[in-house]
């Protein structure tokens, strides 16, 4: 198909200045507006700074996250994530500092070292982050030379994370503060010896319902080892090892490929993109990791997984397609990653994309996305859920994949939903996750439900 794009032309009763931010694919070239802030009052998810960092770094299992800030930052918690561990529980405690008027007033630094001498007395953690909020970038306290003064004390890492939301009405500025702290801790300091091996950094994995543990396995049995994940169900320790290894994968490009570039520049690490969302994208993404590591063995092996596991993906696949064949399908998840490895899925099912858009999409990345989808769907970037529900209903969807704030809306206009964003408890990776999500996709889209809603509404469609 033509892969350009037109503003849609129905946008009347939505907000004008997001005009621009809304395309249908079809024959008029038109760029998307994105990566702009937020616009206020529009109520989309890329608004805060201190979220997007804290998205990326909550899943450090053994370190101490500390929100310096007012009571009400720290509600966006570790349950933001379903990122699971397999030791340390430190990373589902939520501390903050809680800042009151006087503090605001006369300054928080000291309640922020008292905080920090606190949490090293009760939990000794390996290392502590310490984010910044909204009204701490206002009133100017210097979390660095805190953070600095308590690690010469403590001799652990306690490492700011310049996130405060007013900064940028983008998350994405926020992946980069997390994406700046996880550097400081992994560079190695001086006299520090990091030995190099044959192991592999998984960066954008963060082991939601146990992910990273499904790819850890396929990897283990072509012979190759994770060091660690970037952050899902990481520790202090193997973070610090991770620029010894010879591989970064990097699966969520928009909050990793700004450290593994940095990585690849300073420590020599090469990164390949991979994504392991769907039984083919998985078979494509291990097939390029063998490939790196170029061994007659490894490739066999490779090859032998893959035979045996995309057989039953393939034989689900076809069962199901008969049932959803020609059903109408709405996506918006958080990067663009995962639409394209949602739109693939569906598509794979004969199911139409009418409606797709990302919270944190980049140009090229809606360019491609164009590329794959049919004429006449409308795409938005940063979309709010006035937006959503208008094409929900105007595209007569059948099912949407999104995130927990996408859930109701969905439910209330009567259309199947599939919860694919980062705060889902269930792993959708793999080849076993393909099968589980073609399931669910059917479950929810087939459900007798919708029906006797509809029923309910006096029988319109
Ligand atoms: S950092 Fe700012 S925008 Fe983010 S939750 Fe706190 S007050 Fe709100």
């Amino acid at each position: 198909m033509d892969n350009t794009c037109s503003l849609t032309a129905e946008t009347d009763n939505l907000i004008t200045e997001r005009r621009n931010s809304i395309v249908t694919t079809g024959k008029n070239k038109s760029s998307i507006c994105c990566t702009s802030d937020s616009l206020a009052g529009a109520v989309s998810q890329r608004a805060c700074v201190f979220c997007g960092a804290r998205v990326v770094l909550n899943p450090v299992t053994d370190a101490i996250h500390l929100v310096h800030g007012p009571i009400g930052c720290a509600s966006y918690t570790y349950d933001i994530r379903g990122s699971l561990s397999s030791g340390s529980e430190n990373y589902r405690k939520s501390f903050s500092t809680d800042m009151k008027e006087k503090d605001v007033i006369f300054g928080g630094e000291k309640k922020l070292a008292a905080c920090i001498d606190e949490l090293v007395e009760k939990y000794n953690p390996p290392a502590i982050f310490v984010y910044s909020t909204c009204v701490v970038g206002m009133i100017g306290d210097d979390i660095i030379a805190v953070c600095k003064n308590a690690s010469q004390t403590y001799g652990i890492d306690v490492i700011p994370v310049e996130s405060s939301g007013f900064v940028s009405g983008n998350k994405v500025v926020g992946y980069r503060a997390a994406g700046e702290a996880l550097y400081k801790l992994i560079t190695p300091k001086e006299g520090d010896v990091i030995e190099k091996t044959r192991k592999l950094n998984f960066l954008g994995e963060y082991n939601l319902g146990g992910e990273k543990w499904v790819v850890e396995r396929y990897l283990r049995e072509m012979g190759i080892e994770i060091n660690v994940a970037m952050t899902g169900d990481s520790t202090v320790e193997a973070l610090k090892k991770s620029p010894g290894s010879c591989l970064n994968l990097v699966q969520c490009t928009g909050s990793m490929h700004w450290l593994a570039n940095k990585m690849q520049e300073d420590f020599g690490i090469p990164y390949i993109d991979v994504n392991f969302f769907g039984a083919d994208n998985t078979a494509e993404s291990l097939r390029k990791i063998a490939e790196f590591y170029d061994d007659p063995e490894i490739t066999a092996r490779c090859e032998a997984l893959i035979e045996r596991e995309i057989g039953a993906v393939r034989e689900v696949n076809e069962k199901y397609r008969k049932k959803l064949e020609g059903k109408r399908a709405a996506i918006y998840v958080g990067g663009a990653f995962k639409a394209f490895a949602i739109i693939r899925q569906l598509q794979d099912l004969g199911m139409e994309i009418v409606l797709t858009g990302t919270q944190t999409g980049k140009q090229e990345e809606y360019e491609r996305m164009g590329r794959l989808l049919s004429e006449g769907t409308v795409i938005i970037d940063d979309a709010n859920p006035a937006e959503i529900e208008k094409f929900l209903v105007e595209k007569k969807v059948d099912v949407m994949a999104g995130g927990v704030k996408e859930r109701f809306l969905a439910y209330k206009l009567g259309v199947g939903f599939i919860d694919h964003n980062h705060d889902r408890k269930d792993g959708l990776i793999g080849f076993e996750g393909a099968i589980k999500f073609i399931r669910e996709v059917y479950a929810t889209t087939c459900s007798p439900v919708w029906k006797y809603m509809r029923e309910e509404k006096g029988g319109s469609e």
